[in-house]
């Protein structure tokens, strides 16, 4: 089993390394933002409860997510799983902690991607996705080959999310400092927490990230 977390503010290229960890590895991507922003649009009541919280830019409750992480990890089978946006709290890092260890199962690597804000601001304002099949693209860093279709399915349907603007960016940031930013010095003193430059270009970046794994593996 590879259990990773990908640490790191919004914007910072979590769910695009994620994905490619996913094709390379055969690992299974866990995006709590994924699953929540599914759970809004088949309008469950969940969804409906946590639609204004994230249109904010604040953070859902720790139940609400610890409970699909559970869920996930009750049903999915996999090599292992790639912790996408979760934990974003202590709580949620100890709730990890404990599901793992009662599926006898640990952590291998934390993987914090720091980027600068200036950089947040412009991968944000950029950033749309398919809709389709959840590829990630960038209006200057990574625009699809041919405008308005999906490289990866064909698809037509490219969207940007609603909370991708100034304002909501600017409270998940504060968010991201307050609620997230010390889960660093929580894996840091657990000997889990490896660090790579998130500035560098997707596939730098992947690199860096392949190098963590086989140093951590080796570990
Ligand atoms: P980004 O990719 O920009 O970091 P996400 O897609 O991970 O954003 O999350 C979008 C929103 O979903 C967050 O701003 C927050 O409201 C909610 N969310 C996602 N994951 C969590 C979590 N682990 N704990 C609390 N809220 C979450
Ligand atoms: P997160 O999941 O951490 O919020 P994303 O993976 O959605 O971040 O990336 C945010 C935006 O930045 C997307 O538009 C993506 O295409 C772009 N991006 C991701 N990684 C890089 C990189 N290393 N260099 C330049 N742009 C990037
Ligand atoms: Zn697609």
């Amino acid at each position: 089993m590879t259990n990773i977390i990908l640490l790191g503010p919004p914007g910072a290229g979590k769910g695009t390394q994620a994905r490619r960890l996913v094709e390379e590895r055969g690992l299974v991507q866990l995006s709590t933002g994924d699953m929540l922003r599914e759970a809004r649009t088949s309008g469950t009541e969940m969804g409906k409860k946590v639609a204004a919280v994230m249109d904010r830019g604040d953070l859902v409750t720790d139940d609400i997510v610890i409970g699909l992480i559970e869920e996930k990890l009750k049903t999915a089978r996999a090599k292992g799983f790639i912790f996408d946006g979760f934990p974003r709290t202590l709580a949620q890092a100890d709730a990890l902690g404990a599901l793992l260890k009662r599926s006898g199962q640990e952590l291998d690597a934390v993987i914090e991607m720091r980027v600068d804000d200036e950089a947040l601001v412009d991968r944000i304002s950029g950033r749309y996705t398919c809709g389709n099949c959840g590829e990630v693209y960038h209006d200057r860093t990574k625009p699809t080959a041919k405008p308005g279709v999906c490289d990866v399915c064909g698809s037509t349907d490219l969207r940007r999310r609603a909370d991708d603007n100034a304002e909501s960016l600017k409270q998940r940031l504060m968010e991201y400092y307050k609620k997230t930013s010390p889960l660093m010095g929580y894996y840091y003193a657990a000997g889990e927490l490896f660090t790579v430059d998130g500035l560098a270009d997707i596939d730098a970046v992947a690199k860096s990230i392949a190098d963590v794994l086989d140093r951590a593996k080796g570990a």
